[in-house]
């Protein structure tokens, strides 16, 4: 077998390895099915299974109460920038958007598409290096919903805690911190992912809806586009994305091996400060990008003391096989993805790296 490297990439990402073993282990025949997964209608019983589990385990991974319902959709966390406002906000209504990077801004662009945008908060002229204060959100009382997203990944910033939404339903991108610490879902109305960060290979989006947004999709909508055709089939009115689904419910079994949400919270910590205490105590060679009380424990973004350094950097890491280190565009320099699945010795090593780095750059 080849050996694996260490993948920081910002996703799709890096799997649990006892769950990669579990895949290739069963792939050519399930357990009891003598087929594989790639291979069984998403309407049998062995795939049926499969997508009760992995809700199922879902629900008690992060407590989910039972009037939410979780659906597995397709067309990633970009088709929900348009399916939140098509479903939820009222044609001519307004949206709260809380504007953190990317991510938020597309989310927007979507939004407007249907109703009026209100930015409830915003840190761009920042370069989004940190979360707003909750002292400069202004929200709008009348607003269909508050829109946030949880983690940027790009930027590498995220929510310590969810914002004050006024009374407004709270919707979340949490595309890439989902299940990454404890979240109480009850405080918001809706949560939606794509699969690829934290969760599964690529294909899926887990949208977690309360049970009153339902009642707000306007008649008349494409069919596929509404979340109450995938609620009453229990997401299966067209075939679902079989093998993701199979992935991500090896995944929710993982997690709930590793101590569940608490667990995984309290390693993801860990593993975040080891890189920010590097960086801190590096005299300013390294410079996280997040501002402290805004720093991500999911995408960590630094730079070094210039650009001919940074090249250096991920070249040289990338020949230790520390893979996937070069920052977004946007903010340039490094970002080392370190999601759920990401080991702790691979920190270990990235901070051994960064120092001997140092020590001959710096
Ligand atoms: C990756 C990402 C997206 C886009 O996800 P797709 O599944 O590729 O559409 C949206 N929001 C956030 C926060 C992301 O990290």
């Amino acid at each position: 077998m080849t050996s694996r490297i260490f993948n920081f990439a910002a996703g799709p990402a890096v799997l649990p390895e006892a769950v990669l073993e579990e895949a290739q282990r069963d792939l050519l025949a399930l357990p009891g099915v003598g087929m594989s997964i790639l291979e069984i209608s998403h309407r049998s019983k062995a795939f049926d299974e499969i997508i009760q589990g992995c809700e199922a385990d879902m629900r008690r991974l992060a407590n989910i109460p039972s009037n939410y319902q979780v659906l597995f959709l397709q067309g990633g966390a970009s088709l929900q920038f348009s399916m939140v406002p098509m479903n939820i906000l009222p044609v001519g209504g307004k949206a709260d958007y809380i504007l953190t990077g990317s991510w938020s801004k597309k989310a927007v662009k979507e939004a407007q598409k249907v109703g009026t945008v209100q930015i409830a908060g915003s840190t761009e002229s920042e370069n989004f290096s940190r979360i707003p204060e909750a002292s400069e959100i202004r929200i709008d009382p009348d607003s269909a919903y508050l829109h946030f997203t949880t983690n940027n990944t790009i930027f590498g910033t995220e929510w310590e805690k969810e914002p004050e939404s006024a009374g407004l339903p709270l919707v979340a991108d949490a595309s890439s911190d989902i299940f990454s610490r404890p979240i109480d879902v009850s405080r918001y109305a809706l949560i939606y992912a794509g699969a690829q960060k934290n969760l599964a290979p690529a294909g899926a989006t887990v949208v977690i809806i309360r049970d009153d947004m339902l009642a707000r999709s306007p008649k008349g909508l494409p069919t596929m586009l509404d979340y109450n055709t995938h609620a009453k089939e229990r997401s299966l009115y067209n075939t679902p994305p079989v093998f993701t689904i199979y992935v991500m419910r090896l995944v929710m079994k993982w997690l709930l091996g590793e101590g569940g949400l608490e667990g995984i919270g309290r390693r993801n910590a860990e593993k975040a400060g080891l890189l920010y205490d590097a960086m801190d105590g590096s005299g300013g060679f390294f410079r996280p990008h997040a501002r402290p009380g805004s720093r991500s424990k999911m995408n960590v973004t630094f730079r070094l003391p210039s650009e001919d350094l940074e090249k250096r950097f991920v070249a040289e890491a990338t020949a230790q096989g520390l893979d996937g280190l070069k920052g977004h565009r946007s903010v340039g320099g490094i970002r080392a993805s370190i999601y759920n699945a990401f080991p702790v010795v691979g920190v270990n090593v990235l901070v051994s790296f960064m120092r001997e780095f140092q020590k001959k750059n710096g």
